[in-house]
């Protein structure tokens, strides 16, 4: 069907000039992708904190991933680093960040898992709703599916997901903004934002939902959703 369709692929290689580092690459959405996000946009207005339950579910599925793989592979741990999510916001440029030291995602994951809907939550979110449009029933599915990452849009312009799989020497940093159709992937070379195993995501705010930047509101949900989350979940306020 369709909705496995593979993504379109555009590689923006040859506009660039010689420099060190290999340059970002774009790619087309899968179109369903580019529907669902203006579904969740358009139905989950009023519930747009949603996005940070989705997220730290993601971070705890990676981690629980990295946690059962180990069992059999312990060298996919090795490094001394702790099994934890932790979010960091800063008011004054209204970005908040999730960090994880989860499974992270490979370059082929980044697009597999974020360029389309195939295999993720959101496609039995779309499914749901289809159904219950069928049936005459009403759209409030919130709560009962999760909707995924794509839900982190419903409060960001832009969102950078950084990531670095046990899997794979280079740590990758997928690039995406609200209500476009593409984005992009490149490779990680800020020596500070390298990171030895998980995933980063940062979310810049969109300029009417930068409250979601104030410590308190984010630790008042971190502490509704934490209860489901056998991982611990540090919050902090990046210094003005
Ligand atoms: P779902 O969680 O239902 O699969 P999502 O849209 O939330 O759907 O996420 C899609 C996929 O992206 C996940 O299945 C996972 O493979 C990948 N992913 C998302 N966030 C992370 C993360 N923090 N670490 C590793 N993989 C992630
Ligand atoms: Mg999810």
């Amino acid at each position: 069907s369709s909705l496995f369709s593979s993504y379109r692929y555009e590689s923006t290689a040859a506009a660039s000039d010689s420099s060190d580092t290999p340059p970002a690459e774009r790619y087309e959405y899968q179109a369903e992708v580019s529907r669902l996000m203006d579904l969740i946009v358009n139905s989950l207005y009023s519930n747009k904190e949603v996005f940070l339950r989705e997220l730290i579910s993601n971070a705890s599925d990676a981690l629980d991933k990295l946690r059962f793989l180990s069992v059999t592979d312990p060298g996919l741990s090795k490094d001394a680093v702790e099994y934890d999510i932790r979010i960091q916001t800063d008011k004054d440029n209204g970005i908040v960040t999730i960090t994880d030291t989860g499974i992270g995602m490979t370059r082929q994951e980044l697009v597999d898992c974020l360029g389309t809907i195939a295999q993720s939550g959101t496609a039995k979110f779309l499914k749901a709703l289809k159904d219950s449009k069928d049936a005459g029933g009403d759209n409030n599915l919130i709560g009962q599916f999760g909707v995924g990452f794509y839900s982190s849009f419903l409060v960001s312009d832009r969102v950078v997901v950084s990531t670095k799989s046990p899997k794979s020497d280079k740590q990758y940093v997928w690039e995406g903004e609200a209500n476009a159709s593409s984005y992009t992937i490149r490779e990680e070379t800020d020596p500070e934002k390298l990171i030895p195993r998980g995933t980063c995501l940062t979310l810049y705010l969109k300029r009417d939902d930068k409250g979601f930047a104030h410590p308190e509101r984010i630790q008042k949900l971190v502490k509704n959703y934490s209860q489901f989350v056998s991982f611990p979940i540090y919050t902090w306020q990046e210094k003005g």
